[in-house]
C-alpha cells in the first residue's frame, strides 16, 4: 500500500503531524501501537503553562488541534502569572485525560485522507539514504514518500521502580525495541534520556479538608482562537495544595541507597526543571518542605495525580512518603510513580524542517528529539507534518523565525544547539518575547495556516478584523495628544491617574499599568464601542508599544547584520570568545555570510554577535 505520509506514533506529536498532512491533502497513515492510547497524557493531566501555553496558541493559530481539544476536555482553566505582563503570562488547563483521548481519537478517525492502523513499526525501509516506507511487527510493508517518527519515550523504553526494571514504552505498554538500533546503524546519533512520573491516589482516600483549595479563573479563557469566548463555560474543578515535610524527607534520604537515580541503575539524564522528589530533597537539602498539587485526572475525580512527587523509589518507600503527607495519611495508591529511560536522536541531526540530514524523507518530531512535554511535542509534529506535505509538492519549506514564534525558537534551539537533557520551553529562551505574546499568536501566524488550507475563511476574517481594529487604534492613539487642559486633568483625577505636566501621547496614557477597560472607555471615548476582547488587546498593545518598537528595530538590525559577508580565509582561530566547537565548524563549513554561519548547527547567536564585531573591526 502506498501513502504520501506515514506517521509513526499517535502521541501529541504524531496526532498533529498526521492531521495537518491529511488536511493538506496528503494520503496519510498513522501507525500507532494502541489506538485507545491516541492522545494519551503519559504524565500530568494538564496542557499549557508558562511558555507552553504560547506553544499551544501558536500551533492553534496555524491550524493544530491541541487547543481545540483542550477547550473540549478542560476541567480547570487558569492564566498563570496573571498579575504580571502579558508577555510572561501563560494559559494552563487541567484536562480530563479520558475525554482528551476520546476527542483526539475521534478527530483522527474522522479526518479525510487519514487512516489509522494499530501495529508496531519495527523497521524503516531505506535505500541509498532515502526512506521509502516502513515495516511492522505483523510484517506488513507500507510505502510512503515521507515518514515521520514520533515515538515518544517508547524506543528501548526501560521502566524503573526501585530495584525493579522492565521494558516498556510507558507503564504497561510495550516498548519499541528495534527502531533506534536501526537509526544508529543508519549513522544517526542516538542517546539515552530519562523522565519520571508520580503516583496517582484514590480520591476517596484523600482528606481534602487538610489541603488548600486551588480553583480556576473566574472568567476562564479558552486556548483556541477558534473557540467562541462568549459561550465558553467549562467545568472548573479545583486542585488541592499540600506539602512534603521533614518526615517525608527523612523517609526519602534514608532510602537514597535504593533510589535508581543514585545507585547508577538509571544512566539517562532527566529533566532539570521537573526533577523527581528524591532529586529535589538531595539537591535542596536545606528546604523543609516542597509544594505538591493534587490534580484530578478526569472529571469523574476518582484518581488524583500528585504533581511535584515524581519518583522511582521502591514502592514501599513511595507508600511511606505519601502517608507522611498532610491529607494523604490514608491515601490508597492506584498507580505507583516510576522513571523511564528511553532512546532519543540528537536533534542536531535535523534540518530546520525536522527532516533528518542523513536520511532523506525521514522526519522526527516530539520526545524523540530530546524534548519533554506535550506542547513541545505537538508543535514539532505540526511543523514536521506541514513540511512533509510541502516537500511532496516541491514547495518552499515552512520555517518559523525566532522573532516570529516560540515554535521557531524551539526548533532553532534544538537543531542548532542540540541538548543533552530533556528540553522544555521557557519564556526566557525567546529573546523577542515581547513580540511573541500568547494573545497575538493568531496575528503572527494564522496567515500561514490559511495559506496551507488549515485555517478557514471565516477564522481568517476574524483575525483580519482583530488586526485592523488594533492597528487602527494604535495608529490613532499614537498620533493623538492628550493635553493638560482642565477637563483632561479632571478626567485623570477622577480615574485616580497621575496628572501630566504638559502633554502626552494618548498611547502612553493608555499604556500605563493602571489602565483597565473601564478607564480606557473614558480616556478613548471614540473606541468605547469596540468589542471587549479587542479592547483588552488594544490596552496590551499600548502597554508594549514603546518596547515593541525597540525590539522591532533590533530585529531589523539583526537582519542587516546577517547579510554581512565573511571575508575568505578569515582567521577564526584568533577571535577570542569563540568556543573551539564553533571555530572548528566555521573552518569546516567556511560560510560566505553571517546568515550562513548562523545556520550552522552549534553556531550560537552569541557567536554571531562576536563574529560581527570582529569582522567590522578588521575588515
Ligand atoms: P508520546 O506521547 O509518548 O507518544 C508516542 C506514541 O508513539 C505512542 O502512542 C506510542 O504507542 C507510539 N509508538 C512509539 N513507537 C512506536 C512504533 N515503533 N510503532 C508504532 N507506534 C509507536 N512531560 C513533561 O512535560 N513533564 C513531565 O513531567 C513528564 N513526565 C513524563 C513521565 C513519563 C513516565 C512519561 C512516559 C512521559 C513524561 N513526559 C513529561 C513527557 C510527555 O509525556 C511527552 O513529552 C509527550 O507525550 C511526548 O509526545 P510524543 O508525541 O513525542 O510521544
Amino acid at each position: 500500500m502506498e501513502y504520501d505520509v506515514i506517521v509513526v506514533g499517535g502521541g501529541h506529536a504524531g496526532i498533529e503531524a498526521s492531521l495537518v498532512a491529511a488536511r493538506m491533502g496528503k494520503k496519510t497513515l498513522l501507525i500507532t501501537m494502541l489506538v485507545e492510547q491516541i492522545g494519551a497524557a503519559s504524565c500530568n493531566p494538564a496542557i499549557g503553562g508558562l511558555a507552553k501555553g504560547h506553544l499551544v496558541r501558536e500551533l492553534d493559530a496555524i491550524g493544530g488541534e491541541m487547543g481545540l481539544c483542550t477547550d473540549n476536555a478542560g476541567i480547570q482553566f487558569r492564566i498563570l502569572n496573571a498579575s504580571k505582563g502579558a508577555a510572561v503570562q501563560g494559559s494552563r488547563a487541567q484536562i480530563d485525560m479520558d475525554k482528551y483521548r476520546t476527542y483526539m481519537r475521534k478527530v483522527c478517525h474522522n479526518t479525510p485522507n487519514l487512516e489509522v492502523y494499530q501495529d508496531e513499526v519495527t523497521q524503516l525501509l531505506v535505500k541509498d539514504n532515502n526512506v521509502y516506507g516502513v515495516k511492522t511487527k505483523l510484517t506488513e510493508e507500507f510505502k510512503a514518500k515521507k515518514v515521520i517518527l514520533t515515538t515518544g519515550t517508547f524506543m528501548r523504553g526501560l521502566i524503573h521502580i526501585g530495584e525493579n526494571k522492565y521494558e516498556a514504552g510507558r507503564a504497561w505498554e510495550l516498548p519499541s525495541s528495534t527502531l533506534s538500533i536501526q537509526l544508529k546503524e543508519l549513522g544517526l546519533k542516538v542517546g539515552r534520556l530519562k523522565t519520571g512520573t508520580p503516583s496517582r491516589v484514590d480520591a476517596n482516600s484523600i482528606n481534602f479538608d487538610e489541603m488548600q483549595k486551588h480553583g480556576g479563573d473566574e472568567k476562564p479563557t479558552p486556548f483556541s482562537f477558534r473557540t467562541d469566548k462568549k459561550s465558553f463555560n467549562p467545568t472548573q474543578l479545583p486542585c488541592y495544595i499540600t506539602y512534603t515535610n521533614l518526615s517525608t524527607h527523612d523517609t526519602i534520604t534514608s532510602n537514597f541507597h535504593r533510589a535508581p537515580l543514585f545507585t547508577g541503575q538509571i544512566e539517562g539524564l532527566g529533566p532539570r526543571y521537573c526533577p523527581s522528589i528524591e532529586d529535589k530533597v538531595n539537591r535542596f537539602s536545606e528546604r523543609e518542605r516542597h509544594q505538591l498539587f493534587l490534580e484530578p485526572q478526569t472529571e469523574m475525580r476518582t484518581e488524583y495525580y500528585i504533581n511535584g512527587l515524581s519518583s522511582s523509589l521502591p514502592i514501599d518507600v513511595q507508600k511511606e512518603m505519601i502517608h507522611s503527607i498532610k491529607g494523604l495519611e490514608n491515601a490508597r495508591i492506584i498507580r505507583y510513580g516510576y522513571a523511564i529511560e528511553y532512546d532519543y536522536v540528537d536533534p542536531t541531526e535535523l534540518k530546520h524542517t525536522l527532516e533528518t540530514k542523513k536520511i532523506n524523507n525521514l522526519y522526527h518530531a516530539g520526545q524523540i528529539n530530546a524534548t519533554t512535554g506535550y506542547e513541545e511535542a505537538a508543535s514539532q509534529g505540526l511543523m514536521a507534518g506541514i513540511n512533509a506535505a510541502l516537500a511532496i509538492d516541491n514547495k518552499e519549506p515552512f520555517i518559523l523565525r525566532r522573532d516570529e514564534a516560540y515554535i521557531g525558537v524551539l526548533i532553532d534551539d534544538l537543531v542548532t544547539k542540540g541538548t543533552n537533557e530533556p528540553y522544555r520551553m521557557f519564556t526566557s529562551r525567546a529573546e523577542y518575547r515581547l513580540l511573541l505574546r500568547e494573545e497575538s499568536a493568531d496575528l503572527r501566524l494564522s496567515q500561514y495556516g490559511y495559506n496551507f488550507g488549515l485555517i478557514s475563511d471565516e477564522q481568517m476574517e476574524k483575525v483580519e478584523h482583530k488586526r485592523k481594529t488594533i492597528n487602527d487604534a494604535v495608529e490613532f492613539m499614537s498620533n493623538e495628544w492628550f493635553t493638560s487642559k482642565k477637563e483632561n486633568l479632571e478626567l485623570l483625577e477622577s480615574l485616580g491617574e497621575e496628572r501630566i505636566k504638559d502633554r502626552a501621547l494618548l498611547i502612553d496614557i493608555v499604556g500605563r499599568n493602571t489602565i483597565d477597560s473601564a478607564k480606557f472607555d473614558k480616556l478613548v471615548r471614540s473606541l468605547a464601542d469596540v468589542e471587549d476582547y479587542l479592547k483588552e488587546q488594544i490596552i496590551i498593545e499600548a502597554k508594549y508599544y514603546r518596547y515593541v518598537a525597540k525590539q522591532k528595530k533590533q530585529i531589523e538590525k539583526m537582519k542587516k547584520m546577517l547579510q554581512m559577508t565573511i571575508p575568505e580565509e578569515f582567521d577564526y582561530k584568533t577571535i577570542p570568545g569563540l568556543s573551539n566547537e564553533v571555530v572548528e565548524k566555521l573552518i569546516k563549513f567556511n560560510p560566505p555570510t553571517l546568515f550562513n554561519a548562523s545556520n550552522i548547527s552549534g553556531v550560537t547567536p552569541a557567536a554571531i554577535d562576536i563574529l560581527h564585531m570582529y569582522i567590522n573591526v578588521r575588515c
